[in-house]
C-alpha cells in the first residue's frame, strides 16, 4: 500500500531520485540481480490503451450489441463516463455495485448511479457484509478491461430503475408478464462482453486505429533491450497471434530513424493464446504458430526452444522447461491481479510485479490531500488513547461523547478523502480501511507500479527492499459497536446510546469538528424517532 513509509524506499538512501509517479512500490523484497528471467503480459501491461477512448469504444460496442439483441433503444442515450474505478464487485442478486474490504465488509454501495447510505445499505446487507467467496452471486471486476462493462451495467440498472414502464422489484423489474432479473441482465451484459472479445470486433477496431487507442511508449524497446542484456525475456499473452503481432509491431518496430529490428527479436520466447489463469495450472496443448499465415501447426510441440518461433497455448511449466528457469528466478509482470499475479504466485512461486495504471491518479490525490491522510492518522491515534483512558475505566459520559465526536470526525474526513477520487472513492482504500483489491495487491504482488516502464528508473542489480512492518500494525480498536452513515459538513447527526438510553444532536462543521446543540434525554421512543428523522444522519452506539 502507498504509505509514507513505503514511498521512502532504498532508492532515496542510495541517492536514486525517483519521483513518486515513477516509483516502484515494494511489498516483499526482490533482488533484481537474482532474476534470471522477466516475463510480460501484453494487454494493459506492455500495451497501454488510451483512456477513456479505448474504454469508450468498448462501452459503445457493448451498448449497441445489447440494443440489437432486444434491450430498449433508449440505452443508446448513455455515453461512457470514465469516473468508475476497477476493483468493484457486482451483486448479481440485487444489481448493486459494491466496494468491499478484504473481509467482505461493504465500504461503498451504489444502485445504478445512486450511492446508497446507512439504512438503505443495511436493507440489502443487514451486517454491511457479503460472502465474497460466493462467486456465483458476486462478480469481481478485476481489470481495466472491466471498466466498460462496469459502467454499462450501472447504466442498465439506472435506466430500468427510472423507466416508468417497468415496476421496481427487489431482484429486478417487471413489465407486464415479463420479469427482468438483475442476474439475467448481468448475464446478458457478460455474454455481450465475451462476444465483442471473441468475435474480434474490439481487436479489429483497435488495429484499424492504433494511434487513437494504443499508447506508443518510446521507452518500451529501451526497457526490453536493457533487460535482455542481463536476463531472458518472454511474452505470455491471452491474445491471438495476429493481434499480438499488430500491437507489438506498432510498439517495438521503429518506422523511422534507427535500423529496423523485428519485434520478435526482443524476446527469447513468445507465447500467445495462453488462456491464463489456466496457463499457470495444467495449461493447454503447446503448438507452433506459422508466422507467415498465423495458423497453428497440428500436434504438440516437444522440441527445444527455437529463437524467433512463436508458440500458442502451453503452460507455465512448459515455459520454465523451454527457458530452463525456475520459480523465484522469474519476475512476471502483469496487470490482472487474479489471472497474472495471484495464480503465478500461488501456483508457481514466481516473483510478481503488478501494473496498476490507476496508481497515477491515486498518487496525485495522495499528494494533494496529504494533510487529510495525516489528520486521519492523528485522529486514529487520538481515538486509541481516548478508548484506553476513558472506556477502560468506569462509564464516563464526557469521555464517551468525545469518542463519538472523534468517530464522526473520522467519517467526515473519510468521506472527503473518498470524494477526492470520484464517486466510488479510491481503488485502494476507504479512509483508513483497505479495499479488497488493496489487500490482494499486498498479498500477491511483490512489486507494483503504474507502469512496467518504471523499472527503467532502477539499475538491474537493484534490491527492492520491503519496509519493515509489524505483523499487526498498532491501531486503535475498531469502533465495531458504532453504526453511522457518512456525513458531510453542515449536516446534523442524531446520536443515540442504546445501552445507556440517552440521545443528543451534533452539528458537523466544515472544519471537521462538531458542536453540540442539544443533549436532552429522550427516553420516549416515538420522540426519539421524530428527532432522528429530522437529522441528516444518525449514529448509534450499543
Ligand atoms: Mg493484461
Amino acid at each position: 500500500m502507498i504509505t509514507s513509509t513505503h514511498s521512502s524506499t532504498l532508492a532515496d538512501r542510495a541517492g536514486l531520485c525517483v519521483v513518486c509517479h515513477h516509483r516502484v512500490f515494494v511489498n516483499r523484497s526482490v533482488t533484481l540481480e537474482n532474476i534470471q528471467c522477466f516475463g510480460f503480459d501484453m494487454d494493459y501491461t506492455m500495451a497501454m490503451y488510451k483512456s477513456p477512448d479505448y474504454e469508450s469504444m468498448g462501452f459503445e460496442l457493448i451498448r449497441d450489441r445489447m440494443v440489437s439483441v432486444g434491450y430498449p433503444h433508449e440505452l443508446l442515450r448513455y455515453t461512457y463516463d470514465p469516473s468508475f474505478p476497477t476493483g468493484l464487485v457486482i451483486d448479481t442478486k440485487f444489481g448493486n455495485l459494491l466496494k468491499v474490504d478484504s473481509n467482505g465488509n461493504v465500504l461503498v454501495c451504489s444502485h445504478g448511479f445512486h450511492i446508497l447510505k446507512g439504512e438503505d445499505v443495511h436493507k440489502y446487507y443487514p451486517n454491511k457484509f457479503i460472502q465474497r467467496d460466493d462467486t456465483d452471486r458476486f462478480y469481481i471486476l478485476n481489470t481495466l478491461y472491466n471498466l466498460s462493462e462496469t459502467y454499462f451495467y450501472s447504466c442498465l440498472v439506472d435506466f430500468f430503475t427510472r423507466c416508468t414502464r417497468y415496476t421496481n422489484l427487489l431482484k429486478g423489474f417487471q413489465h407486464g408478464d415479463l420479469f427482468m432479473s438483475y442476474r439475467s441482465m448481468f448475464q446478458d451484459a457478460r455474454d455481450t462482453v465475451d462476444f465483442i472479445h471473441d468475435s474480434g470486433i474490439l481487436k479489429d477496431r483497435t488495429i484499424k486505429n492504433l494511434d487513437r487507442y494504443v499508447i506508443k511508449e518510446p521507452n518500451l524497446p529501451v526497457l526490453l533491450t536493457r533487460i535482455k542484456v542481463v536476463a531472458k525475456v518472454f511474452l505470455a499473452t491471452n491474445s491471438d497471434y495476429s493481434y499480438t503481432e499488430a500491437i507489438m509491431k506498432y510498439l517495438l518496430e521503429n518506422k523511422s530513424g534507427s535500423p529496423k529490428k523485428p519485434w520478435r527479436s526482443f524476446f527469447d520466447l513468445i507465447v500467445v493464446d495462453t488462456k491464463k489463469p489456466l496457463f499457470f495450472a495444467e495449461g493447454t496443448v503447446l503448438r507452433q504458430v506459422d508466422t507467415n499465415t498465423g495458423k497453428l501447426r497440428i500436434g504438440t510441440y516437444t522440441g527445444d526452444l527455437q529463437h524467433g518461433t512463436v508458440y500458442s497455448g502451453g503452460s507455465s511449466d512448459v515455459i520454465c522447461d523451454l527457458l530452463d528457469v525456475r520459480g523465484k528466478n522469474i519476475l512476471y509482470v502483469g496487470d490482472h491481479i487474479f489471472g497474472d499475479i495471484l495464480k503465478s504466485k500461488k501456483r508457481q512461486g514466481w516473483r510478481t510485479f503488478l501494473v496498476v495504471p490507476e496508481l497515477t491518479k491515486e498518487l496525485q490525490v495522495w499528494d494533494k490531500k496529504k494533510n487529510l491522510f495525516e489528520e486521519l492518522k492523528r485522529l486514529d491515534i487520538f481515538l486509541a488513547e481516548l478508548y484506553n483512558s476513558t472506556l477502560s475505566r468506569c462509564f464516563c459520559p464526557r469521555g464517551l461523547l468525545l469518542c463519538v465526536c472523534v468517530c464522526v470526525c473520522v467519517q467526515v474526513l473519510t468521506y472527503r478523502m473518498d470524494m477526492s477520487y470520484g464517486q466510488m472513492g479510491s481503488l485502494l482504500r476507504s479512509g483508513a480501511r483497505q479495499t479488497l483489491f488493496a489487500s490482494q495487491l499486498m498479498r500477491y504482488a511483490d512489486l507494483y507500479s503504474s507502469t512496467c516502464i518504471n523499472l527503467l528508473h532502477y539499475p538491474f542489480n537493484y534490491l527492492f527492499m520491503a519496509p519493515p512492518v509489524l505483523v499487526s500494525p498498532p491501531s486503535s480498536p475498531p469502533p465495531t459497536h458504532a453504526y453511522a452513515c457518512a456525513c458531510t459538513a453542515n449536516q446534523s447527526v442524531f446520536f443515540h446510546n442504546v445501552s445507556r438510553s440517552f440521545s443528543f444532536v451534533l452539528h458537523v462543521l466544515s472544519t471537521g469538528w462538531q458542536r453540540i446543540t442539544s443533549s436532552t434525554d429522550r427516553s420516549d421512543p416515538s420522540e426519539r424517532e421524530r428527532e432522528r428523522d429530522l437529522c441528516d444522519n444518525w449514529l448509534m452506539i450499543k
